[in-house]
């Protein structure tokens, strides 16, 4: 048996970047930047109001005001203000010469054509040409995972198509006669194929394809059929279940028989002992634990580090220090154990969690804990690192 750290620093010594490809910015939503992102303009490109009220020149701000024009956004000024002189302006719109500041309608009182400045405002309320960004300037790092907020940014810099890197394709196979997929209702003796959508769904987090092969039965002649399949179309293949001592448990065999080299098959772990995995030419393979909570935290542990890798990012999970607020024990401290946890004001609870089996644990969780080998308890107010899930 290995431990967690050897089994994370196998996998990811394999691992590689798959390379990179164009995609309009509007379908990069998810993906992982494969380019630095300079601006062609200056933002703002103007000086600009960042309030709609009066420009007007400071030394004027005591008398009365003649309104010369009205700027809307996107007009371009015709007039020059001059002492005791302004522009009815709107935020957004282009500073007229000759006016050094802006007065917010509210600080002001108007009769159609004159204005009087009640209060002087406590800024210039003008955004100047360049003072966010000059031309060059780098706005966005190779490497992020583009969110809506980067979005923006390539569209206010002109980036139409952005450079990705490609995403990694992953099959997905449950195994076991007793599973049923989740439109039916399972007979006694029968239980719903959690685990399958539940890949699915972290493969689409992660920002990679998932490709869903179905439920295996639990014979070594299925298995393969499916296993084969999954590795001629993907770049990732995960099972689950299949991977314990039980008598239909062929998973690690059939691995071997259609070419994957085997790593490992135990980890130090709780939950996901049995994790297997192996190497199918440049084709990576997880057998993953059957039960949905080991089979979500060996995939968060070491799954969605190489997905992130092969897309060309460094992926660290967010990691949260904070204390204890109650004591946690456990019987038997011979692996590294995770378990799922929330914060609420500033301290950590475990939640109730009846083993690898209860998936409803997961659903309430804000993140997981550790536990060393060899740990057994953690006291109340001790300081934990949380990983957010
Ligand atoms: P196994 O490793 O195949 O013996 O599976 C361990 C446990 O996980 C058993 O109780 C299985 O019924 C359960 N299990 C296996 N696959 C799934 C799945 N896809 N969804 C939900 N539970 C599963
Ligand atoms: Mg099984």
């Amino acid at each position: 048996m290995i431990s967690i750290e050897k089994a994370y620093s196998i996998v990811l010594q394999n691992a590689y970047i798959l390379g990179t490809e164009k995609v309009s910015f509007t379908d990069s939503l998810g993906r992982i930047l494969a380019e630095d992102v300079k601006s062609d303009i200056e933002m703002p490109p103007f000086d600009k109001s960042s309030m709609d009220g009066y420009a007007c020149r400071k030394q004027d701000l005591k008398n009365n005001l003649e309104i010369i024009e009205v700027i809307p956004a996107g007009k371009t000024p015709e007039k020059e203000i001059g002492k005791n002189q302004c522009a009815n302006i709107m935020t957004g719109a282009p500073i007229p010469h000759g006016a050094d500041c802006v007065v917010q309608v509210e600080l002001t009182e108007a009769d159609g054509k004159f204005v009087k400045v009640l209060e002087v405002p406590k800024k210039d309320n003008i955004s100047y040409q360049g003072e966010d960004v000059k031309v060059g300037t780098k706005v966005l790092d190779r490497g992020l995972k583009i969110e809506a907020q980067h979005i923006a940014v390539f569209a206010a810099v002109g980036y139409t198509e952005v450079l990705v890197y490609k995403q990694p394709k992953v099959g997905i196979i449950s195994t076991g006669d007793e599973l049923v997929e989740p439109h039916h209702k399972p007979s006694i003796s029968q239980i719903r194929n959690s685990n399958g959508y539940q890949l699915i769904a972290q493969v689409k987090a992660c920002g990679a394809i998932a490709n869903y092969i179905g439920i295996a039965e639990d014979t070594p002649e299925d298995t393969f059929a499916k296993v084969s399949k999954a590795l001629s179309e993907n770049d990732i293949v995960l099972l689950t279940g299949g991977v314990s001592m039980g008598t239909f448990d062929f998973v690690p065999q059939v691995l071997e028989q259609a070419g994957v080299k085997i790593d490992f098959d135990a980890i130090a772990v709780k939950p996901g002992k049995p994790t297997t995995f192996g190497m199918a030419g440049k084709i990576f393979c997880f057998g993953l634990p059957g039960n949905p909570v080991s089979s979500f935290i060996q995939f968060d542990l070491l799954v969605k580090p190489l997905i992130y890798t092969l897309m060309g990012q460094e992926y660290k999970a967010l990691d949260i220090q904070m204390p204890m607020g109650v004591e946690y024990k456990r019987r038997s401290a011979d692996r590294k154990a995770y378990f799922p946890v929330i914060i609420t004001k500033g301290e950590i609870f475990p939640v109730d969690y009846h083993g690898s089996a209860h998936i409803h644990a997961l659903s309430s969780a804000h993140g997981i804990i550790s536990m060393e080998i060899g740990k057994e308890s953690i006291k109340k107010g001790e300081i934990v690192h949380v990983r957010q899930i």
